[in-house]
């Protein structure tokens, strides 16, 4: 069934570099490579992450939380068999208010840690998103489609900054012989979310649980499809440990509006909250879903936890974070 990717073994990957590893996916991803016995590097300059991200992870031998601009320089002594790079603002809140700290980290940054690849002959996983796409005219999107996008809207700094990053890491495939990988991840949300990140997940919950009205843009009919981050890393991380280039869809296919979303998490909060409506953001995508057959083909890959038990989950992380704060305050 594998044909692209025969799946190599945790033996070839002892130490990986992980930029963003603060960040919401980034820590996920630095957990599960330090439980499948790999150490990791993290690099990171909390530009919109954190250390407490990771603070669980500080007192493991494997792990090594370094305070680092990739857009700056990129050095990591020592042997290095995979670098992750995953540093960028992700949510359109973080790359409007930093358009161009979100362009250098895509080009610059990627430069860099390709840089750090080339120097150490190790595996490269480039972390693309589904934003490639742009306001898709294909619906699912296959990998196979060139995307949308409006290089000059507000978005264009994230999508183009990304569509850069992947022609990049591809130059340094084809001319420099680097061993490379692409993932486009779509929304992925769960534990370590910023709750005021501006994502609609984060929102909404936060909104519900707090009893205020939810804040659907437009009319609340454009779609996404939501993958829980566990199902996301176990993707990204069969990925790395595979020798398939992608570029790769990794996200669950389940699609629902923005008002059913809304909905849902008023119901799983138990919530009296209303739903209300805002504009909706200049150029956002109707519609949203990636195609996963390749992910299925290659990797053997599906997303294995329902929205309803992904929502319920994050939904308590965010209760439990929230009564945290009102016992420390
Ligand atoms: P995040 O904002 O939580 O994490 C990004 C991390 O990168 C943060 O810890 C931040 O401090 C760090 N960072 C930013 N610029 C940096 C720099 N110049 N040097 C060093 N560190 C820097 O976002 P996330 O949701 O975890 O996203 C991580 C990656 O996955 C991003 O590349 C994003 O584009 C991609 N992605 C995420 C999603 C999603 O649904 N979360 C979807 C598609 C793609």
């Amino acid at each position: 069934m594998a044909v692209q990717g025969a799946v190599r073994s945790t033996r070839d990957i002892r130490r990986a570099v992980v930029t963003g590893g603060a960040g919401f996916l980034g820590s996920h991803l630095c957990e599960q490579l330090l439980d499948r016995g790999v150490e990791v590097v993290c690099l990171d300059n909390f530009l919109t992450g954190s250390p407490q991200n990771v603070l669980h992870l500080m007192e493991h031998p494997g792990f090594r939380l370094v305070r680092c601009d990739v857009t700056d320089y990129v050095h990591v002594p020592g042997p290095v068999d995979l670098v992750l790079h995953f540093a960028s603002p992700a949510s359109p809140l973080d790359y409007l208010k930093m358009p161009i700290e979100t362009l250098k980290v895509g080009s610059l940054g990627t430069l860099h840690t390709l840089g750090l690849a080339k120097e150490k002959g190790a595996r490269y996983l480039l972390a693309s998103t589904s934003e490639v796409y742009g306001d898709p005219l294909q619906h699912p999107q296959r990998e196979d489609y060139w995307g949308n996008v409006n290089p000059v809207g507000p978005r264009g700094v994230y999508d183009e900054a990304k569509r850069f990053s992947e022609a990049l890491t591809t130059a340094y495939r084809t001319s420099q012989g680097i061993d490379t990988a692409i993932v486009r991840i779509f929304n992925t949300y769960g534990p370590r979310m910023r709750a005021d990140d501006g994502r609609a997940i984060p929102a909404f919950v936060g909104q519900a649980l707090s009893g205020r009205p939810l804040t659907v843009a437009g009319d609340g009919s454009q779609t996404r499809s939501i993958c829980y981050v566990d199902d996301t890393v176990r993707g990204i991380l069969a990925l790395a440990f595979s020798s398939a280039t992608g570029p790769m869809n990794i996200g669950n296919p389940d699609e629902l509006s923005m008002l059913e979303l809304a909905r849902w998490i008023v119901r799983l909060t138990g919530s009296e909250s209303e739903v209300g409506f805002i504009d909706l953001p200049v150029d956002d995508p109707k519609v949203r879903r990636p195609d996963t057959a390749l992910a299925a083909e290659v990797l053997g890959w599906h997303p294995s936890v329902p929205s309803e038990e992904g929502l319920r989950r994050t939904v308590a992380w965010f209760a439990a974070q929230r009564d945290a704060a009102a016992q420390a305050g």
